[in-house]
């Protein structure tokens, strides 16, 4: 999607990701030799340092990287790295990226480092509660590194199920909706934001996202956005950054985690929004003027669609059927093989009202592999 925007502006990409056909590569061809798509691990730091060497500024689209060769790369890619690997660095550790909201003033839930032990689980149950939240500090992403301890007894069980890796406790935090605002920073550290959208999780999952949130409390919204552009200040570099929130029943919401990249939140942008959050990627890391964030549909809702099984037959039978709905846009990720759990591509409905809108996604969950429930 990124690769998609990137070509309107006549912008080279090269992409760095594992084969020669990976998706991104499938949207743009290198248009001169020197700028041929690189074939390696986004991890590989001999692959990241072939990339920098060819690109005038380099990006992630994930932040499960090697920060130390982003940090080595930086001073040679003429207009740098972004975001910046500090912030890269800071957001990939999901402990050291709560400590560093809380330290700014960014309202997190209560949250304790703890061991891979039974006796600190306990300890963290007892000042924390149950249920208690048990998250892998690293690499973790779709709740794959998401533990909930719902009695003690089940503190082995999360261990192994965890595996050995650095955990950390965090408050349950009981949430009437999620939310998430897309964030847009500019080189020189200007921020802006898109509107409120409500997420809505399904086995830890992103499934549907409602553009924008309604909610009865009217100052909701602007809090929310006020919360997340602050977050997004704290950190250093241009480009977006997907800020995922909690809302309480009193209306208080609570920073649950940021993505420094474009994010699931904002696929929406693309059909709804007067700049993409792709386009606006690109405009900030180019320091370009940023475009608007305003929505220019009354109502939007995104549906993931997300692999049921190994057949790739349901996921393009279901897009054929998504293509015959009005005011819906079918994206495929052209993935090579389909999996349980993985995203395969998406759905967008716009539609005048928030009931079109409802109508439209209808008959689409309905028919949704894997049920929609
Ligand atoms: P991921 O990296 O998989 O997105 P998150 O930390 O965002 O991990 O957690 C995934 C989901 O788990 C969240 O979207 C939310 O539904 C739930 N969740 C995360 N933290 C908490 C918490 N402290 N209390 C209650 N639910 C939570
Ligand atoms: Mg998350």
């Amino acid at each position: 999607m990124l690769a998609a925007s990137a070509s309107l502006l006549n912008v080279d990409v090269v992409i760095l990701d594992v084969g020669e056909n990976a998706p991104a590569k499938q949207v743009v061809a290198p248009r001169a030799p020197h700028l041929s798509h690189v074939d390696g691990a986004f991890t590989d730091p001999a692959k990241i340092r072939e990339l920098a060497a060819k690109v005038d500024v380099l990006t992630v689209e994930i932040e499960h990287v090697d920060v130390a060769v982003l940090e080595e790369v930086e001073a040679t890619v003429p207009m740098g790295v972004h975001p910046s690997p500090s912030t890269i660095r800071t957001i990939q550790d999901k402990f050291v990226q709560k400590e560093h909201l809380r330290a700014h003033g960014c309202p997190v839930s209560e949250f304790m480092s703890i061991e891979s032990t039974v006796q600190s689980i306990h300890e963290a149950a007892a000042k924390l509660g149950l249920p208690l939240m048990l998250k892998s500090r690293t690499l973790a992403y779709d709740g794959r590194g998401n533990f909930v301890v719902r009695d003690l007894s089940q503190a082995e069980e999360a261990i192994a199920a965890l595996g050995n890796r650095p955990l950390y406790a965090e408050k349950w935090v009981p949430f009437v909706k999620e939310i998430a605002v897309v964030v847009v920073r500019s080189v020189s550290g200007e921020v802006s934001s898109y509107p409120v959208v409500e997420t809505v999780h399904k086995n830890n999952i992103c499934h549907l996202v409602f553009a924008p949130l309604r909610s009865q409390d009217l100052s909701v919204p602007a809090r929310a956005r006020t919360v997340a552009e602050a977050a997004v200040t704290t950190l250093q570099g241009a480009g977006v950054f997907g800020v995922e929130m909690f809302l309480m029943k009193d209306g208080s919401v609570y920073l649950n985690e940021i993505a420094p990249r474009p994010h699931n939140s904002g696929h929406y942008t693309i059909e709804a929004c007067e700049t993409s959050q792709y386009e606006n990627h690109l405009r900030a890391i180019l320091s370009l003027p940023l475009g608007s964030t305003e929505l220019k549909v009354p109502s939007a809702a995104m549906l993931n669609l997300i692999g049921a099984s190994p057949h790739m037959e349901d996921i393009t039978a279901f897009a054929s059927f998504a293509l015959t709905v009005p005011g819906a846009s079918v994206h495929l990720y052209g993935k090579p093989d389909c999996r349980k759990g993985r995203k395969m591509g998406h759905v967008t409905v716009v539609a005048g009202s928030d009931a079109e809108v409802r109508a439209r996604l209808r008959p689409l969950l309905e028919k949704l592999p894997g049920g929609s429930d």
